[in-house]
């Protein structure tokens, strides 16, 4: 038997006779749910984070301009009338301090933050099938046991860092988008190159360039930037939703991502109007920009040529926007419109009409090598005195194949997901009882509203618990046939939509060697939310108990 060291508030001891009923690993947004709903029905729960503090994603991301791409009103929790009402948005899509605060003062208003250690990585997880418990190791050398593993590990939060030949002699200063310091980053006079155009540095961009002497970005794929079109919040508009906002959260609960129900969006095929009429109503969305401006008539998300039609009409404002054609064209994705992520901005395309920012094309001529003062693309040298590493994520499958996760039977994780990841919902892995992921590869996850997808994974969560206590199980675990059909089911799902068109990191195509598989369900949250409630109402098939 291992036992913890000395106990604290924060640091039980625990053994393999009397573990925890929970453990849960991240505090960001589906950690402190998790644990609220564990102290809320008397489970004993202790989280342990990474981070010096809680908020997850948005505790990492602290780059200029890193702010929601879906709005303030919508990107919140539902699950206290109070909390909701009682919080105050400032903008339209709310900027990462905001966020965060919103973060720290959910932990504080349900005294969450006694139930988590900071600064602390969980290392190892293994199944000790005898006691039927979860042997926990974290970075500071303690042990805990647990009966239940709840993985709040984040879908983007393994930062991707390219194996540039020389990456580390870069002489300067050098930052990675998702691993941002703390205290904020001195531009003036510099000259900054970036790596990267994705949502991150779509963001940060036009902050950077107002603030620095040369800007020069290296863009390897060309992405769909749609306008946020951001401000202070319309307190009316706030007001309205909040005077019944649960019928505004059951509306995105219906929504493909769950969110958006006020955005325009037409039941007709862009084929059904002619180009005027079609046109206007792509300005009219365009002017209310955001996100799902790329699905916003029946077809453009799913039908090739309805899709193309969508994408010519960003082209054009590109093309309207920036001023020299040849960077222009430059800037104009020719992959499916939606296929990647769509980005969100304000003043993206607008800021490579400024004199000091350049657009390198590294599509055809890679980026070569990482010099002490700077980067090589084909025989041209550049300098920098800043660097920055828009370079994304291992996506999903990242943080938790970090873990050394060894299930029933000591096959670990790494091995089970050796030709890309497998689970049953989105939620259980065959040969690891009793641990669930939360918004995982198999769930809507990255396709949906996050915060709303996690409140539904952890209810669900909770409740299969409840059902295990009743019919008095200790374990519970995805059989094999229930996996293999969910992920065939959303393997065939995907390969009917337009996702797998383009090397999107949704596919893990971002990572060298990641196997192809496309991660997410794309079936919808709502689809999504109906097999998980008839899986709970049919005393869970698909399922054994132990
Ligand atoms: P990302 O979308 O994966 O973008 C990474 C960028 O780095 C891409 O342009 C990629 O080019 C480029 N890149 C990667 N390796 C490269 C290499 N070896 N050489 C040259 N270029 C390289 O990452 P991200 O911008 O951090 O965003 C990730 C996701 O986080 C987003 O899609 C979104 O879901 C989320 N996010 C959300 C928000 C928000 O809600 N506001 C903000 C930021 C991020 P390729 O495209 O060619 O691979």
């Amino acid at each position: 038997m291992i036992e913890t060291p000395s106990p604290s508030q924060n640091k039980p001891v625990t053994t393999e006779q009397t573990p925890l009923e929970l453990i849960v690993v991240g505090a960001g947004f589906a950690g402190l749910y998790a644990l609220y709903r564990a102290q809320a029905s008397g489970r004993s729960a202790l989280a342990f984070e990474r981070g010096g503090d809680v908020g997850g994603t948005w505790y990492w991301n602290r780059y200029p301009g890193a702010r929601c791409d879906v709005q303030s009103m919508e990107y919140s929790y539902s699950f206290d009338e109070d909390l909701q009402q009682s919080w105050d948005w400032s903008e339209r899509y709310a900027a990462q301090p905001e966020i965060l605060k919103y973060a720290n003062h959910v932990s504080d208003r349900f005294a969450l933050r006694d139930r988590i250690q900071f600064n602390t990585s969980v290392i190892g997880l293994r199944y000790l099938a005898e006691h039927q418990v979860w042997r926990v190791e974290t970075s500071n050398n303690d042990m805990y046991f647990a009966r239940f593993c709840i993985m709040a590990t984040g879908c983007l939060s393994s930062t991707n860092l390219p194996d540039f030949e020389g990456r580390d002699s870069f002489a300067g200063e050098a930052y990675h988008t998702g691993q941002w310091p703390h205290e904020p980053v001195n531009f003036k006079n510099k000259r900054v190159g970036i790596i990267g155009t994705g949502s991150s540095s779509i963001q940060s961009i036009p902050i950077i360039a107002r603030e620095c002497k040369h800007l020069t970005v290296f863009q390897r794929t060309a992405n769909y930037s749609i306008p946020a079109h951001n401000g202070p919040i319309d307190e009316a508009y706030a007001q309205s939703i909040k005077a019944d906002y649960q019928s505004f959260r059951a509306l995105n609960r219906q929504m493909f991502a769950a969110f958006g129900a006020h955005s325009s969006r037409w039941e007709e095929s862009v084929f059904d109007l002619d180009e005027t009429a079609r046109d206007e109503k792509f300005e009219a969305r365009w002017s209310e920009g955001g996100l799902g401006f790329s699905s916003s008539f029946s077809d453009t998300g799913s039908d090739l040529k309805a899709n193309q039609i969508a994408a010519e009409f960003v082209r054009n404002k590109i093309r309207a926007t920036v001023k020299d054609p040849i960077v222009a064209e430059q800037l104009c994705p020719d992959q499916v419109i939606g296929c990647k992520r769509v980005c969100v901005d304000t003043d993206y395309y607008a800021t490579y009409n400024l004199p000091h920012v350049k657009l390198v094309s590294v599509k055809d001529n890679p980026i070569e090598r990482i010099t002490p003062q700077g980067l090589v693309v084909g025989d041209q040298e550049f300098e920098f005195d800043v660097l920055i590493f828009a370079t994304g994520f291992d996506a999903m499958t990242g943080t938790l194949l970090k873990i050394n996760i060894e299930g029933r039977d000591g096959i670990t994780l790494t091995e089970k997901w050796a030709d890309g990841p497998k689970t049953y919902l989105g939620l259980c892995i065959q040969g690891f009882p009793n641990l669930f992921t939360v918004s995982g590869p198999g769930s809507p996850s990255v396709l949906s509203n996050m915060i709303v997808t996690i409140e539904q994974h952890i209810n669900w969560i909770m409740d299969c618990l409840d059902a295990m206590a009743e019919r008095s199980a200790n374990s519970i675990e995805a059989t094999i046939d229930a996996e293999s059909n969910w992920v065939h089911s959303g393997n065939e799902i995907a390969a009917g939509t337009l996702f797998p068109t383009c090397n999107s990191w949704y596919l893990g195509a971002n990572v060298p060697g990641k196997p192809r598989i496309f991660m997410p369900y794309v079936g919808g949250f709502p689809n999504y939310v109906a097999v998980c409630q008839e899986v709970a109402d049919n005393d869970y098939p698909g399922f054994s108990f132990g």
